[in-house]
């Protein structure tokens, strides 16, 4: 049980490197929100607007654009926190809600609007986009309660002059998949977000002059990389959980081993 609970300590440190790496991208997605011009601000809302007139899109969309203005409280809505509904007020952020709006800082990160498109063109015109829509969430969740999980599980180790049975084999076959299920599980969230920033980078190349495109491109980039930031810690969780139950446990059974030849 003990060495169970020490298997968790990993966790700390990659805990703190994802915040620490995903508030930098947040960092370097504002950074690109501020470093547009009056002119450009101008000119991508203006084609944003084009983009949902274009994709019969106008009517089915409610932007909700907060500004510095805004009253936050009036726009909360599950599950967008008040947390989350700042940083979209900051231009860190923007979020596309399963009800059809869009909530974004036009005044500030227009950069960011041509992606929620992308998320709002998924949702009312594809098909399997629409049905994996309700797994977004938990495939943000899932992936670190599997990691957890699997550090529950011990390898099977054969008894003194046995060999391991099947089934006690493949248990740590199944046991070795599980960082790797873990990681997959967040595949929902990841093929979302890869075919939002798809749609919108399609979108900008087209529309706009390529310094700009490239802008736009770059952000998502970095949007990207907060979500991969979650298979990646779900993975070095229970990677690194297992390994060093396994070589706590060895230890454990390397002094029994050893009080019982001394006791010999
Ligand atoms: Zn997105």
């Amino acid at each position: 049980m003990c060495i169970t609970i020490s298997s968790y300590a990993p966790a700390v440190p990659v805990f703190f490197a994802h915040n620490f790496s995903t508030n930098s991208f947040f960092k370097k997605m504002f950074n690109t929100a501020k470093s547009l011009s009056e002119d450009e601000i101008k000119i991508l809302n203006n084609n944003a607007d084009k983009i949902l007139k274009r994709e019969k899109l106008e009517k089915l969309i409610d932007i909700k654009n907060i500004t510095s203005k805004t009253n936050l409280s009036k726009f909360l809505q599950t599950p967008l926190t008040i947390q989350d509904l700042q940083q979209v007020q900051q231009g860190s952020n923007a979020f596309f809600h399963g009800d059809g709006s869009i909530y974004i800082n036009r005044e500030v990160a227009p950069n960011l609007l041509f992606h929620e498109i992308g998320h709002a063109h998924n949702n009312k015109f594809s098909s399997f986009f629409k049905k994996i829509f309700p797994l977004y969430l938990p495939s943000q969740k899932i992936p670190f309660v599997l990691a957890f999980a699997s550090l529950l599980l011990n390898e099977e180790k054969p008894k003194e002059g046995e060999e391991l049975t099947k089934f006690q084999k493949a248990k740590n076959v199944f046991r070795k998949t599980l960082p790797f299920l873990a990681a997959a599980s967040s595949l929902p969230m990841l093929m979302e977000e890869g075919m939002a920033t798809h749609k919108a980078n399609i979108w900008a190349r087209e529309l706009l002059e390529p310094n700009l495109a490239k802008k736009l491109a770059k952000s998502y980039k970095f949007g990207f990389l907060t979500y991969l930031a979650i298979p990646i810690s779900a993975f070095l969780i229970s990677f690194l959980g297992m390994k060093y139950k396994d070589f706590l446990s060895s230890g454990k059974s390397n002094k029994m081993a050893d009080t019982k030849n001394t006791s010999q």
